[in-house]
């Protein structure tokens, strides 16, 4: 059985033209997409990319004592999400202690209790938009400090061109903990055809059709983006921005699920080599 992964390589053909990210280089080292034999594998695999998702927001520094959640649909039973244990820290999550919950926020397995908080805003979004396959979201230095001007990210560099017009600000219930269900819906109204959200007063959010892997490394990218639009405003000077048409030509070609998949797997394959206790 193929992975249920939509928009890999042949996404990066566009107009005809292949992209400069187009392995079109035989025989040399590249990542690969995973291709999957059986849901448990699959499964197995998704439940270690949650958790190096989770260390790489632990050496980002996203911790804030027990906010933070990221999830990812269960492969086999879309009802059902993985996510970090309630009050574990980041850098201690491993594939033995997630847990899988329902809609309802009921843990189906594991031992650990879930982030409540965290699971109304997940679990909305996850049901609204069932092509969503993995969420992050944390309170973050700079993320969260941005979303108190409640505006969204100029593109004052390719990097942030990723999110032109492919993120939104949120700010109803803008500040009030996120504990009820009405808010939850309301970021899931929110989250229709973006890939981030900047929910003001509170922190960032992002949302992968395609993999926690692509969730993970654009929620670091918000998180820088907001640091440098912050350094920037803080000069008082108007940067030069990129044009909207060049712009959307960068979202296109490098603010993609796969380049988001591709730029993590740096991350993963350091995690791999120096943390081994993920896979406990
Ligand atoms: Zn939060």
């Amino acid at each position: 059985m193929a992975a249920v992964m939509d928009a890999g390589p042949q996404a990066l053909v566009k107009d005809g033209k292949v992209s400069i990210y187009q392995p079109e280089q035989k025989g040399l080292i590249f990542p690969e997409l995973p291709v999957f034999s059986n849901p448990a594998a699959h499964r197995q695999h998704l439940k270690e990319r949650l958790v190096g998702a989770c260390r790489a927001f632990a050496q980002q520094g996203f911790d804030y004592g027990f906010a933070g959640h990221l999830t990812v649909r269960d492969p086999e039973n879309p009802g059902l999400y993985w996510t970090n244990p309630m009050a574990i820290h980041f850098s201690q999550v491993k594939v033995s202690n997630l847990i899988c919950a329902d809609h309802q926020g009921n843990v189906v397995e594991g031992r650990h209790a879930i982030n409540r908080a965290g699971f109304v805003l997940h679990a909305a979004v996850h049901e609204m938009h069932q092509d969503i396959v993995a969420m992050c979201h944390a309170h973050t230095v700079y993320g969260t400090a941005f979303a108190s001007l409640g505006k969204k990210l100029e593109p004052i560099t390719q990097d942030a061109a990723a999110f032109f017009e492919d993120h939104v600000v949120i700010g109803d219930e803008a500040g009030q903990v996120a504990v009820e269900v009405k808010a939850g819906h309301k970021v899931a109204h929110a989250f229709k055809g973006v890939k981030a959200a900047i929910h003001q007063n509170h922190g960032l959010l992002t949302a992968s059709r395609h993999s926690i892997e692509s969730a993970a490394f654009w929620f670091i990218a918000l998180e820088r983006c907001c640091q440098q639009q912050l350094m920037v405003d803080a000069t008082g000077i108007a940067p030069k921005l990129v044009t909207p048409e060049r712009a959307r030509y960068s979202r296109e070609h490098v603010g993609s699920e796969y380049i988001g998949w591709l730029h993590f797997q740096t991350i993963w394959d350091e995690l791999v080599a120096t943390q081994p206790d993920m896979f406990d």
